[in-house]
């Protein structure tokens, strides 16, 4: 991966961007992209969208959500403990021990949760494998309560703490891979869209409030008015134990980004997809989903009077703890089949159905 790319996922991935806080990362993302964005626009509910050829008569939209799942502070107890509301689908089962960051109007507040000693658990707390995040506290080493509401303030915003570490064979490991990874795909799209002078509008859309109900990507949507709409978003890989299963379709950590078929898909734009990645020999997987997704592309679809929609989804290991894996060469093969998906439309193109 290119230097000026992997220091902009790495930006990202060390930017807190809890859902409804999110800011802070788009204005990483406005500072890489001003390098290549013919337009750039930032509305109200706080998405970004940055446009490549923007006055095209057809329009992508490309949307990758900039928010991570976190926590909310929700009382400070008097021994100076902090307890947190879930923000987004937390996996509770890895908060004991984990090192959280409170993004406190000061600047961050380090912390850790806090867990009973092994010696001190009843036989019943050994056995249990269910944790309640109402009883979990956030230990920042304060004092007592006066001393932490010093500090922070009910309403401030958490995640765990954030860091990128890299494993071997490309692989990365950080909280918030979900989604930042889609969000920096459909950036380095717009990018490729961009020096290989596409004739299609290309708009990334850096949407927000996605972990709370595809929020974002419902406005941009709007905004944007698009003819393709394409969400780029983690999907749950099953080549770590205990997620195989033979009669599903395989979804491997470097086998290149998996192309979404079935309702919430145009079959077009699946197989215009599919062709881009044989045409130019990107590695690429399926996956087949009955169901509606639970990503932007959901929102996307039935946007004003319909549109095109698709997916592509990153695989990724232990979705929603702090220690996520995505693979960096699936993020490059994702941006290239997005950015030859783009210049594969010509006039003949037609997405409508009916
Ligand atoms: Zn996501």
């Amino acid at each position: 991966m290119r230097k000026e790319s992997k220091d902009f996922l790495f930006q990202l991935l060390t930017t807190p961007s809890p859902t409804g806080y999110e800011q802070p990362i788009q204005k990483v993302v406005k500072s890489y992209a001003k390098g290549f964005a013919d337009s750039m626009e930032g509305d109200l509910h706080g998405n970004l969208i940055i446009g490549v050829n923007p006055k095209a008569k057809r329009r992508i939209m490309l949307a990758g959500h900039c928010d991570q799942i976190g926590f909310m502070v929700t009382h400070i107890a008097n021994e100076g403990y902090v307890y947190v509301s879930a923000l987004g689908g937390i996996d509770t089962g890895v908060l004991p021990g984990s090192h959280v960051t409170i993004h406190a109007k000061k600047g961050p507040i380090h912390g850790v949760f806090g867990r009973k000693p092994i010696h001190l658990q009843t036989e019943e707390e050994r056995g249990k494998a269910k944790i309640d995040i109402d009883k979990s506290w956030i230990d920042i080493g304060a004092k007592n309560k006066k001393e932490a509401e010093k500090l922070v303030q009910i309403g401030d915003c958490a995640t765990f703490k954030l860091g990128v570490t890299e494993l071997r064979n490309n692989l990365v490991c950080s909280p918030g891979l979900d989604d930042k990874v889609g969000l920096f795909v459909a950036v380095e799209a717009a990018r490729l869209c961009s020096e290989a002078n596409v004739n299609v509008g290309v708009f990334a859309a850096s949407t927000v409030q996605e972990e709370v109900g595809l929020r974002g990507a419902r406005t941009a949507a709007y905004a944007i008015d698009p003819e393709v709409g394409i969400a780029i978003d983690v999907t749950f890989a099953t080549d770590n134990p205990g997620t195989e299963n033979p009669k599903a379709a395989p979804c491997k950590l470097g086998a290149g980004p998996a192309i979404v078929r079935g309702p919430n898909a145009n079959p077009e734009v699946a197989e215009l997809l599919m062709s881009a990645a044989k045409k130019h020999k990107i590695p690429h997987q399926l996956a087949p989903s009955p169901k509606l997704l639970g990503n932007d592309a959901n929102a996307i679809q039935v946007s004003r009077a319909g549109v095109a929609a698709g997916s592509i989804g990153i695989p990724n290991r232990y979705m929603h703890t702090q220690v996520e894996v995505c693979d960096l060469v699936d993020l490059e093969n994702s941006a290239k089949l997005l950015a030859h998906f783009a210049r594969s439309i010509t006039a003949k193109t037609d997405f409508r159905l009916a």
